[in-house]
């Protein structure tokens, strides 16, 4: 289409999963957070326009997805190869690592994973702190399947942790952080996985796909990527 009749074929939807400070959350009933504002920046350098923002849970994202519900994912989601077999990702446009999170002034201090031997252990449905608890915890013996619980949002695992029915937490550096920042929970320790994070798209969408990396190198030179950090990560 032409764009004349409003409805132009490069308006495109935008999916996420709010409940993951300060990448993406509601405050007084907005969505806001460092992936609105990128992908908003992103967007602006490109032929597209953003014509509206979906949210779900985030191990519903790739479906909505695959099913065309939405053209683009901005939640903070890792780059894997697992999930490369169903879509594809932009250029890698932020570095995370992994945290332990545990309530705070409390008596356990794990400094590594093992520590979290016969522990109940949470993490959030989908994400690749629930791939560390099952292939680092689970499959070595080191938790039981019973002693891990899987949410559908990290929010309510902390609000588990805090009233002591969890004893740790598998998520996101900057995330966990933030959560100790805000919630009676701390980071007892961080460990390097080396994610990066990309906007997810259909697996035959290259046009935007292409469009999408050339506006985050675009954001990158222009400065605004520095803007938008300095907002959301050094307040
Ligand atoms: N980066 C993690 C992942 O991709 C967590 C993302 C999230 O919970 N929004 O699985």
């Amino acid at each position: 289409s032409d764009g004349s009749d409003g409805s132009s074929d490069m308006q495109i939807v935008a999916g996420t999963a709010p409940g993951f400070e300060p990448f993406e959350m509601t405050r007084d009933g907005e969505l806001v957070g460092f992936d609105i504002d990128l992908l908003e920046a992103v967007v602006d350098e490109t032929e597209y326009e953003l014509a509206e923002w979906n949210e779900y849970e985030f191990d519903s994202l790739i479906p909505a997805l695959e099913n065309g519900n939405i053209d683009v994912i901005a939640a903070a989601m890792t780059i894997t190869e697992d999930r490369q077999q169903s879509i594809a990702f932009t250029e890698p446009y932020y570095s995370a690592n992994q945290s332990v999170l545990v309530q705070s002034g409390g008596d356990f201090a794990p400094e590594a994973l093992e520590d979290l031997e016969d522990r109940e252990v949470g993490a959030q449905s989908g994400t690749t702190g629930e791939t560390v608890v099952q292939e680092q915890l689970i499959a070595e013996g080191l938790i039981s399947d019973d002693q891990y619980t899987s949410y559908d949002n990290y929010v309510y695992a902390v609000q588990e942790l805090e009233r002591g029915l969890l004893d740790a937490i598998v998520i996101d550096e900057p995330v966990g952080a933030t959560f100790a920042d805000n919630r009676d929970v701390e980071v007892a320790f961080t460990f390097e996985t080396g994610e990066e994070y990309g906007f997810g798209v259909q697996q035959d969408a290259d046009d935007l796909e292409a469009a999408l990396s050339e506006g985050i190198a675009a954001v990158r030179e222009s400065g605004e990527y520095d803007e938008i950090t300095q907002t959301w990560f050094d307040s």
